[in-house]
């Protein structure tokens, strides 16, 4: 599989908290980004994996939908946008920057989004279920946000330890 394994940053990177930058020209330097997400995802099992995830503050985020049952491989959108949802499903929720820690949260059941596909073709996409929720999870990444933004405050209260032991290993990574 082409790309590369990259490390995925921790709860702490600056990058976790920064607006991805929308994406202008699809070259080179793009393509490679995308091939690394689509690889690093696969190999760390992720479902979605946003390039703020990488260290990377563009608006691109990788989806395997074979984590979902789909037989097709996995894939990434460019600049991706909100055009619908519909419902809401309460699920637990992981995230590769945030090991350890799931909580139960509520999304929207169904949702359109569109955005360009790796060749820079507009394309419009709908999900449900749990890709559904990878597209709302990365989406939140690309604007700086984490599902720890989404729980209450008694919650966020109790993950206050597990947050910071997850911040002293990113320091330790990042040397
Ligand atoms: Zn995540």
């Amino acid at each position: 599989m082409e790309g590369r394994n990259r490390r995925v940053v921790l709860y702490g990177h600056t990058a976790l908290r920064t607006r991805a930058r929308p994406v202008t020209v699809i070259d080179d330097d793009l393509r490679r980004l995308l091939a690394d997400l689509r690889r690093t995802m696969v190999e760390q099992d992720g479902l979605g994996l946003a390039a703020n995830q990488i260290g990377e503050t563009t608006r691109a985020f990788a989806i395997d939908p074979r984590g979902a049952d789909v037989d097709s491989r996995p894939y990434c959108v460019i600049n991706p946008e909100v055009v619908a949802t519909e419902g809401e499903l309460e699920r637990e929720e992981g995230c590769l920057s945030l090991p350890g820690i799931w909580e139960v949260l509520p999304r929207p059941e169904l949702v359109r989004i569109r955005g360009l596909d790796e060749t820079g073709a507009e394309v419009e996409l709908e999900a449900s279920g749990i890709i559904a929720r990878a597209f709302l999870h990365e989406l939140d990444h690309l604007n700086g946000q984490l599902l720890i933004d989404r729980v209450g405050p008694t919650r966020r209260g109790l993950l206050a330890g597990k947050l910071r032991e997850i911040e002293d290993r990113e320091r330790q990574e990042c040397g």
